[in-house]
């Protein structure tokens, strides 16, 4: 070592002052680096919205059950946020695909799309993305974030003088999409389809317009007029992108989301999915015509450019759509325990919003109570709802987001109940009066 320093000094021309000098220089500018950043996470935390992950080991075939690796004693722990909804993440036969796949495959595509990474299990599984929507033609991507960037960008940067009016709760994806596309964009009020009219009425006939929405809102938990929405849009002219990340394999006799539910899916131009939440897998989609596939397929750099799927996920989110188009015993148990532990909070009176989706936000409105009360559930209940914060709601507005599932039992839900209703007590928190 103190060789290749020697080596070092004679062959610079420096002496060993001035190399101390230059190595100090380095760490205090690295220093100075980390003061910056330090800055801005200081504030978060002051503001109580800095995020700490739980560090958890689910257990397979024991949903919603986890490891709490947090935990001195590593404590099993009740998992109550996950977007896992129907806990087809473990359902056996998406497992069973997964692993023949991988037996037959290996681990990775190989490439992206274009280049070598296509591998028959995608073809099958946008196949039967397309007919789960009844839609002409679907197009993977690696997670429904992505696909909403991905399509939104393409369609906005592509056809010329496009304007794309986005709900104003719309998720980040569609609005960073949206933002990167370029095109102009139109801000309506939530939900609002009077709004929505207004502005469509002010716009040329001639210019290409797309109204993208959502169908369940994911905090808190509405679901968009739909039919209303298809309604001014054909009268304008307009496209329809809605993203059913909240509602595919929920929601409609196969799972095809809100949009089937409600016998709309016809009307709607793109239908954009995740293989993430209810399918239990990874990966996002976008379903529509064979030529607006294409059109996504061909420009959008999203889609272009990155390693495809690992054909076992594909696999598996494929044996995970075909079942829940099949089967509706998830769904109604879902629905069922979602009623249930509905019921049983507005027993004890603990404020949640109404909604008609799955998704049961427990209102706090105070990050650094929402922190605390998630962290004594962890702790003292082996309860995991993990606290929604700043900036995924608005400041005011922070909740307990809580996911029942067919997975839990009438038990859990008893547990969560009564715990809650000893914390309500214990932290003195506003309770609903009947
Ligand atoms: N769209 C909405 C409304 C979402 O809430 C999310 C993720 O939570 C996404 C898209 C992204 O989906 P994914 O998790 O598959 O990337």
């Amino acid at each position: 070592m103190s060789n290749l320093v020697d080596n070092y000094l004679c062959q610079y021309k420096i002496t060993l002052r001035q190399l101390k000098n230059k190595c100090d220089e380095i760490v205090g500018d690295k220093s100075m680096h980390d003061a910056l950043f330090r800055q801005q996470l200081d504030i978060l935390k002051a503001e109580g919205n800095y995020r700490v992950f739980a560090d958890l080991k689910r257990h397979n075939g024991f949903f919603p059950r986890a490891k709490n690796f947090g935990s001195e004693n590593l404590d099993d722990v009740t998992v109550w946020c996950s977007n896992d909804y129907l806990g087809m993440g473990q359902n056996p036969k998406v497992l069973k695909a997964m692993h023949e796949a991988i037996d037959e495959c290996g681990a990775g595509a190989g490439g992206t799309r274009n280049i070598s990474g296509t591998n028959h299990y995608h073809v099958l599984l946008e196949n039967e993305l397309a007919l789960l929507h009844k839609k002409e033609s679907a197009l993977l991507f690696t997670s429904g974030y992505v696909s909403n960037w991905a399509a939104l960008s393409t369609l906005g940067a592509r056809l010329r003088n496009c304007v794309i009016l986005s709900d104003e709760l719309n998720h980040a994806s569609m609005i960073e999409g949206i933002r990167h596309s370029r095109a102009e964009k139109l801000i309506w009020k939530h939900n609002d389809v009077a709004d929505l009219e207004s502005k469509l009425s002010l716009l040329s006939p001639d210019v290409p317009k797309i109204i993208a929405f959502e169908s369940v809102y994911s905090m808190d938990g509405d679901i968009a007029p739909i039919k209303a929405i298809c309604d001014v849009a054909e009268k304008y002219g307009a496209m329809t992108y809605l993203d059913e990340v909240h509602a595919v394999g929920l929601y409609g006799a196969t799972g095809g989301g809100i949009s089937e539910q409600e016998g709309v899916a016809d009307r709607i131009t793109i239908i954009e999915g995740t293989l993430g939440k209810a399918y239990g897998v990874i990966g996002g989609y976008i379903a529509g015509s064979q030529t607006v596939c294409d059109f996504i397929r061909s420009f959008a750099s999203g889609f272009i450019f990155t390693t495809a799927l690992p054909p076992a996920a594909a696999a598996g989110a494929r044996a995970s759509v075909k079942h829940l188009r099949e089967s509706q015993l998830e769904r109604q148990r879902h629905k069922n325990q979602v009623e249930k532990l509905r019921r049983k909070l507005d027993l004890i009176g603990i404020p949640h919003l109404r909604n008609p989706s799955h998704i049961v936000p427990v209102m706090i409105k105070n990050p650094i109570k929402c922190k605390e009360i998630s962290d004594i559930l962890l702790n003292e209940y082996k309860i995991y709802v993990q606290p929604i914060n700043y900036p995924t709601v608005p400041k005011g507005t922070e909740r307990l987001r809580i996911t029942p599932s067919p997975l839990h039992s009438d038990a859990d839900i008893d547990h969560l109940v009564e715990s809650l209703k000893l914390l309500w007590q214990q932290c003195a928190l506003a309770r609903v009066v009947a």
